[in-house]
């Protein structure tokens, strides 16, 4: 089950990345997720921007989220 999800609000399924940024921008131990555009949504983002901060944390090789 470990790394199976779904978003919680639509149900969507869920790549690494999606639970990365959910877990970075809204906690550290979620144990349900957002998927990006729920997530761009319930933060007033769009969802390019979303995938930008990903990019950009995954590219600083900083966070231990995104490895
Ligand atoms: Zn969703």
């Amino acid at each position: 089950m470990a790394d199976y999800r779904n978003c919680m609000e639509c149900g969507a399924d869920l790549l690494a990345d999606d639970i990365a940024i959910h877990r970075k921008l809204i906690q550290r131990n979620a144990e349900e997720f957002y998927c990006i555009d729920c997530l761009a949504e319930l933060m007033g983002h769009t969802r390019p921007e979303i995938e930008k901060l990903i990019k950009y944390y995954r590219d600083s090789g900083q966070c231990t989220l995104f490895r």
